[in-house]
């Protein structure tokens, strides 16, 4: 019944089902077996919880596709843009089925005569869902959907690329006002509490993460914010993100506080950390190019941390790709030979951290377009100063 087809985007899930496709079959790959998370999300356009009963997308290389789903979740899986598309039918299986017998019921028979048949999952499909698939499918070998998919999915299409500016604005939104508002001797978990509610006023669907390390947390990259007060004369690192239709953002800014006292300003250490660290930032950013390798990204981003003393403070890679996940490839850090390419979507995110005293961190997410850098974040990257009052 084409009238009840509503375009919300099927075409797009026809096409990367067609791509998935294509790379099974020049890897000799009978099925994709994809358990809830955002390989199935990226593919159909589904996202429902991971529980223990089993949710699964059965996408043979050749033959019908199938989402076997649980009776009681029927309704969500066929009203997935997939589903309502054309070409993926839902299965559901009844509370005392056995919904792995109802998998291997879906694959085609007579795969491969001879060769073990090889499946594909999904990375995040659970370990008890696996092992009962191992059971119901014998003498099959198994690997990561990952190495089908990964190519398709860092590239991001223009509707993904405004996804992810729309969340990386409503996150920017936050940082300003919690920047601009009071901070003197609230705590951490205060402060953390106000950037969750304020991730999802901004515009989020949910908040993801909400670091805030002040003082001598500031030298911790993922502190959990705790009952420390804030107080003047110390810095605080904001890293805070959250999920906008689907789409994540992430971004970083230090803040420094004053409590209105020039007296309590930043130390000439910090002050010079901070443009060591601004110039890393910089550095990173204009590396970006098609082609460049990914981590010549994170070794532009090092190189000038390390000639100022540094580089023993930098403790992890540069940044990470983002878009369905908050951390996906490509990551940018030393080892990875990946070129860039256009619509890579990714973090930069260099940090210096003195332990036990202070640090530092600045976070934007990239776009590498055809130019270079599209940074998607647009708050000042300089050190904020702020009374806190
Ligand atoms: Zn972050
Ligand atoms: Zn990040």
């Amino acid at each position: 019944m084409t009238a009840a087809r509503r375009d919300d985007g099927g075409e797009r899930y026809a096409a990367r089902l067609a791509v998935a496709r294509g790379a099974m079959r020049e890897a000799g790959v009978a099925a994709m077996l994809i358990g809830p998370g955002a390989d199935l999300r990226w593919l159909t356009g589904y996202g429902p919880l991971p529980l223990e009963r089993l949710t699964l997308l059965v996408l043979p290389a050749d033959g019908p596709i199938t989402l076997i789903a649980p009776r009681l979740e029927a309704a969500g899986a066929e009203a997935s843009p997939a589903v309502r598309h054309g070409g993926v039918v839902v299965a559901t299986w009844e509370e005392t089925a056995d919904p792995y017998a109802a998998v291997a019921r879906a694959l085609p028979s007579g795969r491969s005569a001879g060769a073990p048949d090889r499946y594909l999952v999904s990375p995040t499909l659970w370990a008890l869902h696996m092992l009962r698939l191992q059971a119901a499918l014998p003498g099959a070998t198994w690997a990561l959907a990952t190495t089908a998919l990964r190519a398709a999915r860092m590239v991001k299409d223009a509707e993904e690329i405004q996804l992810l500016r729309e969340a990386a604005h409503a996150a920017d939104a936050v940082v300003l006002a919690i920047a601009g508002g009071r901070l003197v001797d609230r705590t951490e978990a205060d402060v953390a509490h106000e950037v969750r509610l304020r991730l999802v006023e901004a515009g989020h669907d949910e908040a993801a993460f909400w670091i805030v390390g002040s003082g001598p947390n500031s030298a911790e990259p993922h502190h959990e914010p705790g009952d420390r007060r804030i107080g003047p004369g110390e810095p605080i690192v904001l890293d805070i993100g959250g999920i906008r239709r689907g789409y994540c953002s992430d971004t970083t800014r230090t803040i420094w506080v004053t409590g209105g006292d020039p007296a309590f300003g930043p130390d000439s250490t910090f002050a010079g950390l901070y443009g060591v660290l601004q110039g890393a930032h910089g550095a990173a950013v204009a590396a970006v190019r098609p082609g460049v390798p990914a981590e010549a990204v994170d070794g532009a981003a090092r190189e000038p941390i390390t000639v100022a003393g540094y580089g023993a403070q930098f403790i992890h890679r540069t940044g990470h790709g983002i878009g369905l996940e908050g951390h996906e490839e490509p990551y940018l850090v030393a080892g990875n030979a990946e070129p860039l390419a256009v619509g890579h979507a990714f973090s930069i995110e260099p940090g210096i951290y003195l332990e036990g005293r202070y640090g530092a961190r600045i976070e934007d997410i990239v776009v590498c377009s055809p130019d270079g850098a599209d940074v998607l974040d647009t708050t000042p990257r300089d050190l904020y100063v702020v009374s806190g009052l």
